[in-house]
């Protein structure tokens, strides 16, 4: 988590990044360090906000065969994870492969949603005019699976609230046509 106020100390190549990822988005495979990479610039692009026109655009990741189900289940309300058929370990980042019992058997499987906060930081530098500060970039643990991780934003509350341990639940922000997961506390659980 401490990497990242440096990336984001790096405008000229964030916004040359956010119009190029746009463009590639559909027809390159990248590498997986790639894909890690665009979701932790993609969880430090928005805020806490709500519907502002002019909000910071997100850098979006390029999709892939692995990752597509994780970047558009949202569009049905739904986290999906891979999951190995074999062995029952969930996968991610996603990739096709089982690394517990290295079977090939992999599906994206629903979720529930809810989670635990195990990692965080508020960033309060507005680095960029649009960037709407404080906002929290967090590392999420999955219910179903502790090493299971997300890196993504905690909305809908008071930034300065957030505290690791927290229970948190998934909700979606459309970008194009990648619906992003964030997370909200999950007050039905306190
Ligand atoms: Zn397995």
């Amino acid at each position: 988590m401490d990497e990242t106020p440096h990336r984001l100390a790096e405008p000229a190549r964030e916004d040359k990044h956010a119009f190029q990822a746009v463009e590639i988005a559909r027809s390159c495979k990248r590498k997986r360090r790639d894909q890690e990479d665009s979701l932790i610039r993609s969880a430090g692009g928005q805020a806490s906000m709500s519907g502002e026109e002019d909000k910071f655009p997100r850098s979006l990741p390029a999709l892939d065969d692995d990752n597509q189900a994780f970047w558009t289940g949202g569009a049905n309300g739904e986290l999906l994870i891979n999951r190995c058929g074999e062995c029952g370990y969930y996968i991610h980042p996603p990739t096709s492969f089982c690394p517990s019992c290295e079977s090939r058997d992999v599906t994206p499987q629903p979720v529930s949603g809810k989670a635990e906060i195990v990692s965080m930081t508020v960033n309060h530098r507005q680095w960029f005019p649009n960037l709407q500060v404080p906002y929290v970039v967090a590392l999420v643990a999955i219910e179903e699976q502790d090493d299971v991780r997300l890196v993504t934003n905690i909305v809908d509350c008071d930034p300065l609230s957030v505290r690791i341990g927290d229970k948190v639940k998934v909700q979606f922000e459309q970008a194009e046509d990648l619906w992003i997961p964030l997370f909200s506390p999950d007050r039905e659980d306190t």
